[in-house]
Parts: structure tokens; sequence; C-alpha cells
């Protein structure tokens, strides 16, 4: 019988997380690449990388990105050396080409943090190739659901899907000295939905959840960071929540897996 690696969704956070070993989301993502085992390679799409029409990064070395600004000097020193994947990268293009969609190689883009970061924690021998799938902000749930669909069987190939946003993200009601592990009602009630469509799989209403989930837009004013669930969900079967937990008062900081 084939085997499917799962596809998953994680929400990254502050770049913080990274060197906070007392982090729950830290200690989470420590523990997943033991959990899943090691893929023959890895498929990310990051929130940080936003372009018209998908692009797919075929990089044999990846740099690393520190595209953050303001945050504490060591997390600017941090490098995943992880190979790239060019070999998927091309498979990916052929995969949406087929599908009917428009996408381009780069050859020259790095990893952004959305992808290394979790990357690090997972894997941090950095030694599992990685390529990086852009996400397209104006194009929409139901686009980047077809996406996964068309990079699904790639799941029976020994490649692990992840994507990387954020299950809540309005930074403007971020607050950076908040310990609280709750979120404010209208972020609650946004990811109690959420989860629970994930998790009973109404795909139709999560497709439609700007208009159907309670407080669409003010946990989500721009998409970049919600829109790659639907590659993981459209790539995937069963969705499970596997972490849960809240950063900086607003940011839900859940994960999700795809059987
Ligand atoms: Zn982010």
């Amino acid at each position: 019988m084939t085997q499917y690696v799962p596809s998953l969704f994680v929400s990254h956070g502050a770049p913080t997380i990274a060197l906070d070993s007392s982090d729950p989301t830290h200690r989470f993502l420590g523990g997943l690449g033991t959990a899943l085992g090691r893929p023959k390679a890895v498929l990310v799409v990051s929130a940080h990388w936003e372009s018209d029409v998908p692009r797919v990064s075929s990089a044999s070395r990846p740099e690393t990105i520190h595209d953050f600004y303001g945050f504490p000097d060591p997390l600017y020193r941090l490098m995943y050396p992880a190979p790239g994947a060019p070999a998927l990268a091309l498979r990916v293009a052929q995969l949406l080409g087929d599908a009917g969609m428009q996408v381009t190689v780069d050859a020259e883009r790095g990893m952004d943090h959305g992808a290394w970061i979790p990357l690090m924690l997972m894997y941090p021998e950095a030694d599992v190739p990685v390529t990086q799938l852009s996400v397209q902000a104006a194009l929409g749930a139901q686009h980047h659901y077809q996406i996964g669909t068309a990079l699904r069987v790639l799941r029976s190939e020994g490649v692990l899907i992840m994507v990387s946003g954020g299950f809540t993200h309005n930074l403007g009601e971020v607050d950076f000295r908040s310990e609280s592990t709750e979120l404010p009602r209208w972020g609650e009630e946004f990811r109690t939905w959420a989860v629970r469509a994930i998790e009973e799989g109404r795909v139709e209403d999560l497709l439609n959840y700007r208009s159907m989930a309670p407080h669409a837009k003010r946990n989500h004013p721009r998409e970049e960071h919600f829109l790659p669930l639907f590659t993981a969900l459209g790539a995937g079967g069963q969705g499970t929540c596997v972490h849960t937990d809240v950063a900086y008062r607003a940011l839900a900081m859940d994960a999700f897996r795809f059987d």
C-alpha cells in the first residue's frame, strides 16, 4: 500500500521562537520532526514569499534570509544550511503546469524565516532538502486549495508538504508584553470555528471562510498568513489539530496535520 506523508500547517509566530526553548511552539516543533520521521524532501509554502503567480525555488544552496526587523542580534546570525531540492522544484512546476496554472521557477530565491525557523527546530541537522513555493495573496482560498490538490501526489513520493503561516494574524492587535494564553473573544470565536471546520472536513465552509467564519477579517486583515492552510488542506486528508498556543495576545499558534 502506498504510504502518504501527512501535509502540515504550522503557525510560525515571531522569529524569537527560534531561540526560546521555553516557548510551547518551540518545544512542539522540536518534537515534530521526530514524530514525522525524515522525509525525502520538504516543500514549504510560507506566508513570507508572495508573488502574482506561483514561483518555486530551485536553488541548490538556498541562502537563509533574515526577513525580519528590530529583533535581537543573535537571530540574525542563525543559519539554516539545508540543501535545496532543484529536482523537486521542477516536479512542482510540472504538476502545477499540468493543472493549468502558470508557474515560474526561481533559481535565486533563498529560504525566508517562515520556512527556516520551523525547519531548524524540526530538522536541526539541516540534512533534508528544501524547496519553497510562493503565496498569491490576491488569489484567495480556492486557488491555494487547487495548488494543494495538484501537489497531493508528492505525499506518496516521500515529500513533506509543510505550509507556514499563522492561524490568526492581525499584527495591529499584537501586544509583545502580553503573557495571556487566551485569545480575545473575537480571536477565540474564529479559532474555534476554524478548528471545528478543519476537523469535521467542511472544505466548502473553509473555502468561504471570509464570509462564514466569525470575525474573519479582524483575524486576517490580509490573507497571506492563512492562505497556505488551503494548500495543506488540498494536498491532505483528515485534518487534526496537533498544537495550540497563544502568543502576544492575538496570535493563535495552532498546527494541523492532514493524513
Ligand atoms: Zn509570519
